[in-house]
C-alpha cells in the first residue's frame, strides 16, 4: 500500500480553536501511527477573511502543541507551494482539464461544475423559481469512521466565481489530488461537501482518497457545537495561562478517541502507537473544563523540576510579576517547587506565593479573628520563634520536633501553634506545609516576620 498521507487544511480566518487543533492532532496521530506523512496546507483563497496574523497563530499554537508537519511552509516539500493563495497556476491547470472536457462551462460570469446525468426543470418552492436539476447516481463514501454514506448532488455548482477567484470545494480537491493525500481526515461538518469532492475527483479521473470524518466538539453546557466564542475554545488561551501542551493534547486525544480500557493519563507515544481510525468514535464528544484542568494538574504534579521551575520563570515574566526587582534564582526556585504540589495550574502560582516575595503582606482579618477567638496568637508565635532560636530552618525534622516539644510542654497540639505562625509568616492559614514554609523563608526572614507579628505589627 502506499504510504500515507494526510494534511491539516485550516483557513487562517480567526484564531486557532479546540476543534481545529484536535482535527490538527487526529491527522498528525495517523501519520505518526503509520509512518506517513503529515502536511499542512493553508487554505487562504479567501482574502477578504485571511490575515497574517491569524496565520502566525497557526504556526504558533501548532508548534507549541509539538504537532510537527513534515511539509507546508517553513519547511516545504515535494508538492508545494503549500499556500493556496500561491497556488492559481495550479487551479487554472485544473479548470483547463474540466473545460476541455465538457465537465466545465461558463455562465453569468462564472463557471460552473457539470454533473453527468439526465437534467430536468422543476419549480423549488424555497427559492420561488424553476431550476434545473440533475438525476444521478449518488456518491458512495465509505467512511473510515462513519461507515457508510451515501449522497446525491443534483445540481451543477460554481467552482470559479464571477470575481474569478475558485470555490473551496475545488481548490480542495485540486490540492488532494496534487499533493497525492491519501486520507482526507477532516470535522464533521464537511461530510455535507464530501459528495462534491468525490464528483470532482471522479472528472479528473483521479483515485478517491479515503474519507474520515470526526464527531463535533459539543459545548459545555447546552445544546450545540462548540464555536469560537464559547469559553475556553481558544488555544491560544491555555498558552497565555501557563497550561502545559502535553496535558491539553492529552486531553484532545480523548476528545473522540479512548484507548478502550479508562485510561485517561497517557504519553504520547503511546497514544500513536495505540490511535487508529475507526478508533475514533461515531458520536460527539462533550468539551469539559473540569477534565481539562485536572489533566493539566496531573501533568504538573510530575513535570521534573527544572521544567516546572522554567514554566514558572516564564509567566512569572511574562505576567510581569516581578516589576519590581526580580528574587535570587534558587530562592525562586525553592518557592515554586514548595509550591508544585499544592497548585492546580501555573497561574495560581503568583498569587500562590505572593508573600514568598514580598514581606508587606496583607493579613486575612477573618483568620486572626477566628484564632484570637482561640487564645492568643501573639504569644504562641512568641513561644515558636523562641523555641526555634538554635534550630536549624532546613532541618524539616527537626523544626516539626521543636514545635511538637514545645506543644507537649505546655499541653497542647501542633494544631495549637501551626495556625498562628502561618499567619505571622504568610497572612493566611492556606498553603504549603508550615515546615516547608520555615525551611524556604528561612531562618532570618521566618523570625523577622515572627517578631513583627508578635510585636503587634
Ligand atoms: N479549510 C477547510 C476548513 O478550514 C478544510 C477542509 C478540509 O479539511 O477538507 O475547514
Amino acid at each position: 500500500m502506499a504510504s500515507v498521507r494526510v494534511r491539516f487544511a485550516p483557513s487562517p480566518t480567526g484564531f486557532f480553536h479546540i476543534g481545529s487543533a484536535r482535527t490538527a492532532l487526529f491527522n498528525w496521530l495517523y501519520a505518526r501511527h503509520t509512518g506517513g506523512t503529515f502536511v499542512l496546507r493553508i487554505e487562504d483563497t479567501d482574502k477578504e477573511r485571511n490575515s497574517e496574523q491569524f496565520l502566525n497563530v497557526i504556526y504558533d499554537s501548532l508548534e507549541w502543541l509539538g504537532l510537527n508537519w513534515d511539509e507546508g511552509p517553513k519547511v516545504g516539500g515535494e508538492f508545494g507551494p503549500y499556500r493556496q493563495s500561491e497556488r492559481s497556476h495550479v487551479y487554472r491547470e485544473y479548470l483547463e482539464k474540466l473545460l476541455a472536457s465538457g465537465r466545465a462551462y461558463e455562465k453569468d460570469g462564472a463557471i460552473w461544475f457539470r454533473l453527468l446525468g439526465e437534467r430536468y426543470e422543476t419549480y423549488d418552492d424555497h427559492r420561488k423559481k424553476t431550476v434545473e436539476k440533475v438525476r444521478n447516481a449518488p456518491a458512495v463514501i465509505e467512511d473510515r469512521i462513519r461507515g457508510r454514506v451515501e449522497r446525491t448532488e443534483d445540481e451543477d455548482f460554481v467552482i470559479f466565481r464571477s470575481d474569478g477567484n475558485p470555490v473551496f470545494h475545488f481548490v480542495n480537491v485540486v490540492d488532494d489530488i496534487t499533493m497525492r493525500i491519501t486520507h482526507v481526515v477532516r470535522g464533521e461538518d464537511h461530510l455535507s461537501n464530501t459528495s462534491k469532492h468525490v464528483e470532482l475527483f471522479k472528472a479528473f479521473g483521479a483515485p478517491l482518497p479515503e474519507f474520515a470524518h470526526i464527531p463535533l466538539i459539543l459545548k459545555q453546557h447546552g445544546p450545540g457545537k462548540m464555536s469560537k466564542r464559547d469559553q475556553g475554545a481558544l488555544i491560544e488561551e491555555y498558552q497565555r495561562r501557563g497550561y502545559l501542551p502535553e496535558a491539553l493534547v492529552n486531553f484532545l486525544c480523548l476528545l473522540g478517541w479512548n484507548p478502550k480500557d479508562d485510561r485517561e493519563k497517557m504519553p504520547i507515544e503511546e497514544v500513536i502507537a495505540r490511535f487508529d481510525l475507526p478508533g475514533v468514535n461515531q458520536s460527539n464528544a462533550r468539551f469539559d473544563d473540569k477534565k481539562l484542568a485536572h489533566m493539566n494538574m496531573t501533568y504538573l504534579l510530575e513535570l521534573p523540576a527544572d521544567r516546572f521551575v522554567e514554566k514558572a520563570r516564564v509567566f512569572f515574566e511574562q505576567q510581569n510579576v516581578f516589576a519590581n526587582g526580580r528574587p535570587d534564582d534558587a530562592y525562586f526556585r525553592e518557592v515554586v517547587l514548595l509550591a508544585q504540589p499544592k497548585i492546580k495550574g501555573i497561574e495560581e502560582l503568583p498569587a500562590y506565593t505572593a508573600w514568598f516575595f514580598d514581606d508587606a503582606f496583607p493579613i486575612d482579618e477573618k483568620v486572626a479573628a477566628k484564632l484570637a477567638a482561640k487564645g492568643d496568637p501573639k504569644a504562641r508565635v512568641r513561644e515558636v520563634a523562641d523555641a526555634l532560636a538554635t534550630v536549624d530552618f532546613a532541618d524539616e525534622t527537626a523544626t516539626q520536633a521543636a514545635i511538637q516539644t514545645l506543644a507537649d510542654a505546655h499541653g497542647r497540639g501542633f494544631g495549637d501553634y501551626q495556625a498562628p505562625v502561618r499567619l505571622a509568616l504568610s497572612g493566611t492559614n492556606v498553603g504549603p506545609s508550615l515546615t516547608g514554609i520555615l525551611r524556604v523563608l528561612g531562618r532570618e526572614r521566618s523570625l523577622a516576620r515572627m517578631r513583627r507579628f508578635a510585636s503587634g505589627g
